[in-house]
């Protein structure tokens, strides 16, 4: 197929996209609460999609803006089996877990946490973030992990704004973080168990993005804000809509109307299905249901560990 030749196709190096792909849904997000009870719009899972292999649920965090003190986390809570991916764009949250690990996350930081056999861990505003109040936006994305790495030891990385890949076009329409993956010839920092593509894409009014996506993977854009048209066939989609793009191609594309007021704001979220069986309990996800009965009782007897009461906030 040809390419289109609008002069702000963005190709990655060395590797012209070959086939578009067309676009097989649209998902609305359900509004709902999650922790104490923040507000996050989730496409899935939900009525319409239980998950998208290998992703098992997207939650956007607001938008929302808080007075002082209303700020909202989930406190410590058990993960074991997958990967939980947080990118902030505005507010600031702490973390701490049973592995040892404490960090902070600001506006454009990346916190990918690999649960693996096991971790106990809260995700809570920062407390000068909760006594001020302020906006609060953001996205937890869960990556299910392959049978052979639901055991693994935790491991956590914590990439703040400053060390995530930018890439543009040569005319600047079109801006990319590099989360996860390769966009534009740039790679990302964060290592992923298996290959995963995260990318945060802004089109200025009139920008067209072609990202290579290889075929047998999965592929899926999130729109955060504005509205776009999306595959080959131009599909519409707007903000808490979430595009699944069909198995039909090698490539995406991404398109912000010309008469738009504002930029397309939007991540695009592929990856490699795992084509295993899930079983998922809440905060467990496994292969089966012996081994979520397995991961209960290991909570239950304290097997996944404690935050240290030294390093609580
Ligand atoms: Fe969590």
């Amino acid at each position: 197929m040809s390419q289109d030749a609008t002069p702000t196709v963005v190709t990655p190096r060395g590797s012209a996209p070959g086939r578009g792909r067309s676009v097989s849904q649209i998902v609305d997000s359900i509004r709902t609460r999650e922790g104490e009870g923040f507000l996050v719009h989730r496409p899935f899972p939900g009525p319409t999609l239980d998950h998208f292999d290998p992703f098992l649920l997207l939650d956007e965090m607001g938008p929302v803006d808080l007075g002082p003190g209303e700020a909202k986390g989930a406190p410590d809570h058990p993960h074991r089996g997958f990967e939980t991916v947080t990118y902030l764009l505005a507010g600031r949250m702490e973390h701490r877990d049973s592995a040892g690990h404490a960090g902070a996350l600001g506006p454009g930081a990346v916190q990918w946490m690999t649960a693996g056999a096991g971790v106990v861990h809260s995700e809570m505003p920062e407390a000068e973030f909760r006594r001020t109040g302020g906006r609060m936006h953001g996205f937890q994305l869960w990556v299910n992990l392959p049978r052979r790495d639901k055991m693994m030891p935790p491991r956590y990385q914590e990439i703040p704004s400053g060390r995530i890949p930018v890439a543009t076009s040569p005319d600047c329409l079109v801006w990319v973080k590099v989360l996860a993956g390769e966009a534009f010839g740039v790679r990302a920092v964060i290592e992923t168990r298996t290959p995963i593509l995260y990318l945060h894409f802004t089109l200025r009014p009139g920008a067209r993005a072609v990202q290579p996506v290889p075929r047998d993977w999965n592929a899926f854009a999130y729109v955060v804000g504005g509205r776009g048209t999306f595959g080959l066939d131009g599909r519409e989609a707007r903000e808490h809509q979430m595009v699944i793009f069909a198995d039909d191609g090698d490539a995406v594309s991404l398109a912000a109307p010309r008469d738009a007021t504002g930029s397309l704001d939007l991540l695009l979220i592929g990856g490699v299905p795992l084509r295993e069986p899930v079983a998922r309990y809440g905060p467990f996800v496994m292969n089966t249901q012996a081994e979520i009965r397995q991961a209960i009782e290991d909570y239950r007897q304290g097997r996944m560990g404690r935050i240290p009461a030294e390093r609580r906030a």
